[in-house]
């Protein structure tokens, strides 16, 4: 998909090598979060692997782990020192989903009163019917032939 799949471009491999600037706000074995070079709100930050896995399907679980224990840090960082009202996890996967960057990378957008952010999943859509809700998760545990 991309031109960078073997890591050799790759922006954020790059970064990790110290071969491309960036702020960085935390770094350890294996995570490093940033500051986005274009952020949607101040303090906007990505929370990476080091080593370079496109996206959540291929992230090894053990990753994710670690991956999620640095956006809490960071989260509770920028709650400490920025003064924001709320804070916003985005994740694309696929470039269908928005995704522009094809190494895993955890959006962090601290939110502000009047702040210019939309999110949007369907809100306001019809409520689900709980039957087929149920279809869907016996589905998704494996209890049921794949759709
Ligand atoms: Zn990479």
């Amino acid at each position: 998909m991309a031109a960078y799949a073997l890591g050799e471009d790759c922006p954020f491999c790059r970064i990790v090598r110290r071969e491309l600037a960036a702020a960085i706000v935390h770094e350890d074995e294996e995570t490093l979060a940033l500051l986005d070079l274009h952020p949607a709100t101040r303090g906007h930050t990505l929370v990476l692997p080091k080593r370079h896995v496109e996206d959540i399907f291929s992230m090894p679980e053990e990753l994710g782990v670690e991956l999620m224990a640095t956006a809490v840090k960071v989260a509770r960082t920028l709650n400490e020192r920025l003064g924001l009202v709320g804070l916003n996890l985005v994740q694309a996967n696929g470039a269908p989903a928005g995704q522009t960057i094809f190494h895993f990378h955890l959006h962090l957008v601290p939110r502000y009163d009047g702040d210019s952010v939309v999110l949007r999943f369907g809100h306001g859509s019809k409520a689900a019917e709980m039957g087929e809700l149920q279809r869907l998760a016996a589905l998704l545990r494996g209890e049921a032939p794949r759709a």
